[in-house]
């Protein structure tokens, strides 16, 4: 094991709020950070995904996807009524994906005091939790915890080195990756996918017709890669600010009622500032492509502003 940690470049942690309780995983994941050695760029080295994520963006896609084919063959016209529709039925989606990155945010505090107070001694092994007795066989069983404790001291020096590694080192490392680095842009990106393919059924028509319509090859850019991904990012800093404002559940609902509508107001405005700039240039220029043109570079600026100059949560201010 050692030798596999050693060689290993990147380390993929699938974690729940129970991970960080448990002995080996915690011995693993400072193990693997201890070999990079403390030089090294932990936050690229490893790689922490919550274990909601996977089926979170699975029904995410899949609910996005249906509604936008239903959408696609009523034949409804986008403005206005396609874009109400679709946020009409996408407002309960919303909330309750709200309310799991809001839980998501008040889980990094629990993580962070539990390992802040990291002790050998208190943390699980499950042969201990069942009296080193095979709970099938009821024979016998090897404690790990003191094979991990000889291991340990080889490896760290003492199980004081050990225990001040996990309780700052592993500690910033993990609460970084869960803060920052969940909701990444790509995953973002990944989420929202199936809108690039509405924006592709737009583009067939005119292509069949010899005719590339540069103005919505822009949109889509400008929607689906700047705009979409920016108010998430804004929504997501709102969650971690907030996410003790509301204590018991039907508040806890409100909260993200509350971050829906934000959103919702953030993607409206955007959308009205979106036709009211390809209006300006119909009538100015008599074609939409300059208005959008604006609105790309207006976008992108503000979206490399927001990428790159947002600070990121830093795990000793949580
Ligand atoms: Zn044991």
């Amino acid at each position: 094991m050692g030798a596999i940690l050693k060689r290993s470049k990147s380390l993929l942690v699938l974690w729940d709020s129970s991970y960080t309780s448990r002995l080996w995983c915690m011995f693993e994941i400072a193990a693997f950070l201890h070999g990079k050695g403390p030089s090294a760029d932990a936050q690229r080295h490893l790689v922490a995904c919550p274990v909601f994520v996977g089926p979170t963006l699975l029904l995410g896609h899949l609910g996005l996807s249906i509604l936008l084919l239903a959408f696609e063959f009523s034949q409804l016209p986008m403005i206005p009524w396609g874009t109400i529709i679709i946020c009409g039925l996408c407002f309960p989606c919303f909330t309750a994906l709200a309310y799991v990155v809001l839980e998501h945010c008040r889980s990094i505090d629990v993580v962070q005091n539990q390992v802040r107070y990291f002790t050998i001694e208190q943390s699980l092994c499950y042969c201990c939790s069942c009296g080193h007795t095979d709970p099938l066989t009821r024979e016998p069983m090897i404690c790990d915890r003191s094979i991990l404790i000889r291991c340990i001291s080889s490896w760290f020096g003492s199980a004081e080195q050990f225990e001040t590694l996990v309780r700052h080192h592993v500690m910033t490392t993990l609460v970084h990756q869960l803060a920052n680095n969940v909701f990444s842009y790509w995953r973002i990106l990944q989420a929202i996918s199936p809108l690039f393919w509405l924006f592709l059924d737009f583009w067939i028509g005119p292509i069949a017709r010899d005719f590339v319509p540069v103005d919505i090859v822009i949109a889509a850019v400008i929607f689906c890669m700047m705009l979409i991904p920016g108010i998430v990012l804004i929504l997501l800093r709102l969650s971690y600010k907030f996410r003790n404002l509301a204590a018991g559940v039907r508040q806890q609902l409100m909260l993200s009622v509350g971050l829906v509508s934000i959103g919702m107001l953030l993607f409206a405005t955007l959308m009205a500032a979106d036709r009211a700039s390809a209006a300006l240039s119909w009538h100015l220029c008599g074609d939409r492509t300059p208005g959008y043109a604006t609105l790309l570079i207006l976008s992108g600026i503000l979206s490399v502003l927001l990428w790159r100059c947002l600070p990121l949560i830093d795990a000793q201010n949580i």
